[in-house]
């Protein structure tokens, strides 16, 4: 379906997906205006673990995924959490989620995600040769393990991963040899598996950088501007904030955890849920170089600035609800033995963030029932790396009305 090029387009959202669509539709000359209802960064795009990993970008319903999680699920303690008695959104969400757990849906929402995942990197270096953000620092991501066993696991799935079409390179290591790269390894750890060639970010850092250069482009970020509502009007969009409307030529809703809200009244039908992940910094004597993996904690660290943040918990609640200080104590007691020169207690930064997740695994990213209202997020874990590149196949479809054939599995009215 063609459109004619809009004019002027309001991003909801200025999380990673917001601004970088944002960014890329400045580009290409469309006056831009970005409405948060906090401000830059305010929901998933902050306080995660930075990792720009294209090779770990899978779907998150996968049958293994339901053993370990039904397993879970009974302690407060556990990595994953889902509340006793689950309102009927989540109860709707669940049972997508394990509709979705084979091997056959698995595989095929993988081939649909590798087509984003190839052209992830190149969307940060376009981003960076302008000048925005920087490219993010080269490095393994380094996971380690307490049992030969747990390692057998992962190096299975990255086997299956490079199966499906996937970039997977891996090294497998000694715990010496992961201990002579990491330092903060403890001795617990017995064997070692990097993975080759992926990038890390200080989010919060390159998320300002991002506004800035939207702003220096031209566009405008305003903070503290809560939707309400939108109003399609055939030629226009209406973009309601409490008593102000405002009119558009199109509108893009990157509300993250909250997509839902907005969305569902132009026929996106998906639920949207927020996996609701936590992660606070410590120092360390010998700060890594590069990202640390534990999957048998279902934690994940890296370097920002000059501490090392920590992080981890899937926690199925609703994405206002307050932090639950229960979770930092499960990730700072999980990942204790595994680490060295690290001090656990000495805690900044405490924070929780709603990863928006689907049913399917996949992302929304699309026009909905209405021409000039379109939708991008439902990214789930993986928001941060696939933000760019969303942003420039969105910015394609936007601005010339033809759907670059890797958004096709991502249609937000499937
Ligand atoms: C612990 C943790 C670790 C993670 N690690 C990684 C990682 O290493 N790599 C990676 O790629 N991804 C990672 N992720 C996932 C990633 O953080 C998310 O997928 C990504 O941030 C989603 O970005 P977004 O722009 O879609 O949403 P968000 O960043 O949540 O932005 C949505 C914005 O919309 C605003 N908003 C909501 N409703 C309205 C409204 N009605 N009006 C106006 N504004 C509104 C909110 O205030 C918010 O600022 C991690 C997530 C967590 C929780």
């Amino acid at each position: 379906m063609t459109n004619p090029t809009p004019e002027r387009v309001a991003v909801i959202g200025a999380g990673m997906v917001g601004l970088a669509t944002a960014w890329f539709l400045r580009q290409r000359g469309v006056a831009v205006t970005v409405l948060d209802r906090v401000g830059v960064a305010a929901g998933s795009s902050w306080g995660n673990a930075g990792w720009l990993s294209p090779s770990k970008v899978v779907p998150l319903p996968d049958p293994a995924v339901l053993r370990y999680g039904l397993r879970a699920m009974v302690s407060p303690s556990s990595p994953v959490y889902v509340p006793p008695r689950p309102d009927p959104r989540l109860l709707a969400f669940m049972a997508g989620f394990v509709r979705h757990c084979t091997h056959p849906a698995w595989r095929r929402a993988l081939t649909a995600l590798v087509g984003l995942n190839r052209r992830a990197l190149a969307g940060f270096d376009a981003l960076a040769a302008a000048g925005v953000g920087g490219p993010g620092t080269e490095a393994d991501i380094l996971a380690a393990f307490a049992t030969t066993a747990d390692a057998d696991h992962l190096i299975a799935e990255y086997d299956q991963m490079r199966a499906g079409g996937q970039e997977v390179e891996y090294e497998v290591l000694t715990g010496d040899a992961a201990r002579g790269r990491e330092p903060a390894l403890s001795d617990r750890v017995v064997t070692g598996v990097a993975l080759r060639g992926q990038r890390f970010i200080n989010p919060g850092e390159y998320l300002a950088a991002l506004a800035e250069a939207v702003r220096g482009a031209g566009g405008e970020v305003r903070d503290g501007v809560g939707v309400t509502g939108i109003r399609d009007r055939g030629t226009v969009v209406d973009v309601q904030a409490g008593a102000q409307v405002e009119t558009f030529d199109a509108v893009v809703i990157a509300t993250g955890a909250w997509l839902g809200e907005l969305a569902r009244p132009f026929g996106v039908r998906t639920t949207v849920q927020a996996g609701r992940g936590y992660s606070f910094s410590v120092p360390v004597e010998k700060l890594p170089s590069g990202p640390l993996y534990f999957p048998g904690q279902r934690v994940a660290c890296t370097p920002v600035g000059d501490r090392l943040r920590i992080a981890g918990m899937m926690e199925f609640r609703p994405p206002n609800a307050p932090l639950d200080p229960r979770r930092v104590h499960a990730i700072t007691e999980a990942v204790r033995p595994m680490l060295t020169g690290a001090d656990l207690d000495a805690r900044e930064d405490e924070w929780v963030g709603g990863r928006p997740c689907t049913p399917d695994g996949l992302p929304l990213i699309g026009r909905t029932r209405a021409a000039r209202v379109f939708v991008a997020g439902g990214h789930g874990m993986w928001g941060i790396t696939l933000g760019p590149v969303t942003g420039q196949l969105l910015t394609e479809l936007i601005t010339t009305g033809y759907r670059p054939a890797e958004l096709a599995p991502f249609d937000p009215l499937r």
